[in-house]
């Protein structure tokens, strides 16, 4: 039986999180430079030109792309035989971004309590993990730390059926127009359409998860996810909020049935720090 070590994960996830903060994926870098070409302001144009070159010295001086290195939330595809020994795979992983957070001089941003006295936990735990059970034997990790600016900015609606895909569409371009240079424009907007009132939002989070620009494999829906970017771009919001032709790089979506009484629908935005890495423990090559 495939099994796993809680050091292997525990090392892998450290690693991750200092080359999410550190490496903007390779996706993220060609939206931006495919960006400059599409942008028709001057100073839209700059602050594409900007961010590449922030994007350049954060790689080669080994610092954070952005100051705020985010809530850890990973996604975790896993076998129905793979083991893990040693201890669980939650407690791996949690002391993975401790040890990444703390060894990569990352900042700490999660604070303990919530709604009273906001102590900060110090090392950025704990994440925020979503499994998935593969068929397959694989382990494969995905992290996707999530910058409050734009998380902040996100939004969950139950629509009544009879809102249909204009009422979706109303709610989206709304959305971003609410959220204004907010959430640092470029961004990527997730949005999840259907199942229910908690499943929505995962799939809107899941929605920016996917390669930056890659289509929706169901042709319907890549063909909404165009028509969706034309309208969000149509707000004139740009790059930085300070106006022009490209406010979202991309909008993915990500649907799932739901009750014949609901349409639940979710917008869930990314900013341009689009920061997302994958490690293959078992059955694969590692990818970012
Ligand atoms: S929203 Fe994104 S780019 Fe803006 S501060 Fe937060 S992490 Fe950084």
């Amino acid at each position: 039986m495939p099994s796993v070590s809680t050091a292997e994960i525990t090392a892998k996830v450290r690693e991750l999180c200092i080359a999410a903060a550190y490496e903007l994926p390779e996706d993220a870098v060609r939206a931006l430079r495919q960006a400059i070409q599409k942008e028709e302001s001057p100073q839209g144009r700059a602050i594409f030109e900007e961010l590449l070159r922030n994007a350049e010295v954060a790689a080669s001086e080994r610092i954070p792309y952005c100051q705020d290195t985010g809530l850890a939330v990973l996604f975790v595809k896993k076998g129905p035989g793979v083991t893990i020994e040693g201890g669980t795979l939650t407690a791996a992983i949690a002391e993975g971004v401790r040890q990444g957070y703390t060894d990569g001089y990352l900042r700490a941003s999660v604070v303990a309590d919530p709604a009273f006295d906001r102590k900060n936990t110090k090392d950025n735990t704990p994440p925020i993990i979503h499994m998935e059970e593969s068929v397959e034997d694989v382990l494969e990790i995905t992290l996707v730390p999530k910058g409050a600016g734009s998380e902040n900015m996100s939004r969950l609606v139950m629509l009544p059926p009879s809102a249909g895909w204009e009422g979706i569409k109303k709610e989206v371009v709304e959305t971003v127009r609410k959220a204004g240079a907010n959430p640092c424009p470029p961004i990527v907007v997730g949005v999840g359409i259907g199942g229910n009132f908690e499943h929505v939002a995962y799939l809107a989070k899941k929605a920016l998860v996917r390669e930056l620009g890659k289509p929706s494999p169901d042709p319907k829906t890549a063909a909404l996810e165009q028509e969706l970017l034309e309208a969000v771009n149509k707000t004139g919001i740009g790059p930085q909020g300070l106006g022009g032709t490209v406010t979202a790089l991309a909008v993915h979506i990500e649907t799932f049935p739901t009750h014949i009484a609901s349409l639940p629908m979710a917008v869930n935005l990314g900013c341009h720090a689009y920061r997302h890495k994958t490690a293959v423990l078992l059955g694969g090559e590692s990818h970012g």
